[in-house]
């Protein structure tokens, strides 16, 4: 009971993602001209790192060298840099603001966080693991990197105001002291991780209704959930995705960097002990017939309430694909979306912007891709069952 209790969030949390991306992903573009007009006076570095308060406050309106601004900005932060010993038993509880920078990433605390000593390391060798699996950079050249993202609506004010930290992704642990019903999301510009697992459990045993909830939460850290949402920045940082292939990468991901890490990390190991796969419902079954209309439609009518097909079919396309057409699949398909600068937005679908994407799958992959991916699914037993599918393995 106290599995399937733990995956209903977990399926609840997946869900209503695409719910909490819409209302995130608009964050930040309005510092670009700031950013551009300043990365010329480079020259002016040793003198603004040794900036005083005052100067530093105005790192966001002024047009200082970008490195300056960065260690400006981080200097003059009251919050403390944490790191941590890479032993899985040892925790970190949070008790204000606090960071950690990694190889890859800026991993942004808030009060009552708790984490494993091994926690930066697992998220780490998760980043490293997607862009290896999907041939994909996630820090992209041709891309903008703005400052880390006003989070005030979490916080009530902007702790990391200012700061820039180049192309490392910024990851949010977020505690739900409000008992708001916060989820995990991602867009291309920030990651916010909103799990149970990581509220501490002196914070978690104060809050009533919480206690009431424990038999849902785990006692590890879900990385499959941490490789969802990290794919979806790594993704989204290259190109725009149809939802069906953006949860579906997400999704396959999450469960194929688990596979690939559990020998490594004990941490992962026991996701992959403890995990519960199962398919979401589906609105009508596929096959060589509906398979490209499907893919064209998206899903996009389906209710929040019923979302999930797309994760599956989205996450059966991706494994097609790679046994298919071989392991550079997911490069090959990024790159055309890219070369064709296509653009979908999934909070204003637009059918033939939809069918474009059909149409680079087709143009990599052949005409017949979405016949052939009917095909396989009828094979292999892949949406094939409208009310969800519970494999026994
Ligand atoms: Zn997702």
């Amino acid at each position: 009971m106290k599995k399937t209790d733990g995956k209903k969030f977990s399926a609840l949390v997946l869900s209503l993602m695409m719910a909490g991306s819409t209302v995130l992903c608009s964050c930040t573009k309005s510092d670009s001209e700031d950013k551009d007009s300043a990365k010329t006076e480079t020259t002016a570095a040793t003198t603004v790192t040794e900036t005083t308060t005052e100067a530093t406050t105005e790192a966001t309106t002024t047009t200082e060298a970008t490195e300056t601004t960065t260690l400006s900005a981080r200097e003059a932060s009251p919050y403390e840099e944490i790191t941590l010993d890479g032993v899985k038993e040892h925790h970190f509880i949070a008790t204000d603001y606090c960071y950690i920078e990694t190889e890859k990433c800026f991993i942004f605390m808030e009060k009552d966080i708790e984490i494993p000593g091994d926690f930066a390391i697992v998220l780490d060798a998760i980043i490293v693991e997607i862009e290896n699996e999907l041939g994909i950079s996630a820090t992209p050249d041709d891309r903008n990197y703005f400052d880390v993202a006003d989070m005030s609506v979490h916080y009530g004010f902007n702790p990391w105001e200012g700061w820039d930290i180049g192309n490392k992704i910024p990851v949010f642990l977020y505690v739900d002291h409000e008992e708001e019903g916060l989820i995990s999301n991602a867009c291309e510009d920030f990651c916010i991780l909103a799990m149970w697992e990581l509220f501490s459990d002196e914070f978690w045993n104060s809050v009533p209704s919480y206690v009431e909830r424990s038999d849902a939460r785990r006692d590890y850290v879900d990385y499959a959930e941490v490789a969802h949402e990290i794919t979806h920045t790594i993704t989204l940082r290259n190109c725009y995705l149809t939802d069906i292939l953006a949860e579906g990468v997400a999704d396959y991901m999450g469960r194929l960097v688990i596979d690939a890490l559990a020998d490594q990390y004990p941490s992962i190991a026991e996701v992959q002990e403890d995990r519960f796969l199962f398919d979401y419902m589906i609105p009508e079954v596929v096959n060589a017939d509906n398979a490209e209309r499907i893919f064209v439609e998206d899903y996009h009518d389906l209710s929040a309430a019923d979302r999930g097909a797309e994760y599956v079919y989205g996450r059966y396309l991706c494994q097609f694909l790679e046994e298919e057409y071989g392991d550079d699949f997911y490069r090959q398909m990024n790159d055309k979306i890219k070369s064709k600068q296509l653009e979908y937005s999934s909070y204003n679908y637009d059918e033939a912007v939809a069918a474009q994407y059909a149409e680079a799958l087709k143009e990599v992959f052949g005409d017949d891709v979405f016949t052939k991916f009917g095909k396989w699914c009828v094979s292999n037993h892949a949406l094939q069952e409208l009310g969800g599918w519970f494999p026994m393995d």
